[in-house]
C-alpha cells in the first residue's frame, strides 16, 4: 500500500522525500513552492533530481500540490500569473519525479451564468496544456461545498476533462473529506459511490487519494480535515475506501491537523490489514 502524508520542503525537495521516509511513508505530497504565492520558483534542479532518484531508489510515489491562491477560474489580471504558475509547478514535479500536480477545481464566478466558469476553465486548462509535454499529470481534485455546488461531483469533473483538448495529461485526485462534506461520498453510500464512478470511468483517471476525516458531518460543505481517527467519518467508511479494488493501489496521502502522522500512517495501512 502507497500511504503517506503532507510534508515540508523546509530541507529542500529531497529533504522532503527523506522526512515521508522516516515517517513510515511510501507516498507523499509537497508544496514545489511557496503556498501563498504564484511567483515563478527558479528551483535547484540537482536537489529535485536527487529527490527523484531517492524516491526510485525507495519505491515512493509523490505528488505536488498548487500554492493556495492558484485557481482553475482566475480573474483576467490573475489569468497569465496563473498559467505560468502552474507549467512552474508541472516543471518541479517532473523534475522531482511525481506523478501529478494536484489542483482544486474552479468556483462559479457568475451567479446568473453559472456555465461561464466551467468554459473558463475548459480554457484555463487548454491554455496550460498545449505548452506542456511532460509526464507529470495535472491531478483535479473535488472540492468541498454545499451538495449541488460547483466542483464537488464525478460527473463534473469526468465532463470537464473529457471537454479539454488535452484529456490524456489530465486524471483526478480524490479528497475524501471534500466528499463527504459535499454529500457525494460516505459509507452509506459508498457502493453507489463506486458505481457512478465505474459507469463514468472516473477511476481509471483517479492518480492518487487525498485521505482526510472531517471536523464536520455529511452535507456540511465545509472544508475543514480533522485527524484521521478523530472525524465525522467513520473509520468503517474509510476501510471501506482503502479497500476498495478500485483506488486500493493509489498513493493515499493524508492532509490532517496532526502531530503524529507517524501513527496515522500506520492507522491507515491497518486498513487494508484487517
Ligand atoms: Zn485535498
Amino acid at each position: 500500500m502507497f500511504a503517506g502524508c503532507h510534508v515540508s520542503i523546509r530541507e529542500g525537495y529531497l529533504g522532503a522525500a527523506k522526512v515521508a521516509y522516516q515517517l513510515g511513508a511510501n507516498a507523499f505530497q509537497y508544496f514545489p513552492k511557496n503556498p501563498r504565492s504564484l511567483s515563478i520558483k527558479d528551483y535547484n534542479q540537482q536537489d529535485a533530481q536527487l529527490c527523484k532518484q531517492f524516491c526510485k531508489e525507495y519505491n515512493i510515489v509523490s505528488v505536488a500540490h498548487t500554492p493556495y491562491p492558484t485557481s482553475l477560474t482566475p480573474s483576467e489580471e490573475k489569468r497569465e500569473l496563473t498559467v505560468t504558475s502552474l507549467l512552474n509547478d508541472l516543471s518541479i514535479a517532473e523534475a522531482c519525479g511525481s506523478i501529478g500536480v494536484v489542483v482544486h477545481f474552479g468556483s462559479q464566478i457568475d451567479p446568473n451564468d453559472p456555465l461561464k466558469a466551467y468554459q473558463l476553465m475548459i480554457s484555463v486548462l487548454n491554455e496550460v496544456l498545449k505548452q506542456w509535454d511532460g509526464q507529470t499529470l495535472l491531478l483535479i481534485e473535488n472540492i468541498a461545498g454545499k451538495p449541488g455546488s460547483m466542483g464537488t461531483t464525478i460527473e463534473e469533473l469526468v465532463q470537464i476533462r473529457n471537454l479539454t483538448d488535452y484529456s490524456e495529461k489530465i486524471g483526478f485526485c480524490f479528497d475524501t473529506c471534500h466528499a463527504f462534506a459535499s454529500g457525494v461520498w460516505d459509507g452509506d453510500i459508498h457502493q453507489a459511490f463506486i458505481e457512478k464512478g465505474l459507469e463514468h470511468d472516473y477511476f481509471s483517471n483517479v492518480k492518487a487519494i487525498h485521505l482526510n476525516n472531517s471536523k464536520y458531518g455529511l452535507n456540511s460543505g465545509k472544508d475543514r480535515h480533522a485527524g484521521i481517527m478523530a472525524g465525522k467519518i467513520k473509520s468503517e467508511a474509510l476501510k471501506n475506501l482503502v479497500r476498495a479494488d478500485e483506488v486500493k493501489d493509489l498513493p493515499f496521502i493524508l492532509e490532517t491537523p496532526t502531530e503524529d502522522h507517524g501513527q496515522e500512517i500506520k492507522d491507515i495501512r491497518s486498513f487494508q490489514q484487517e
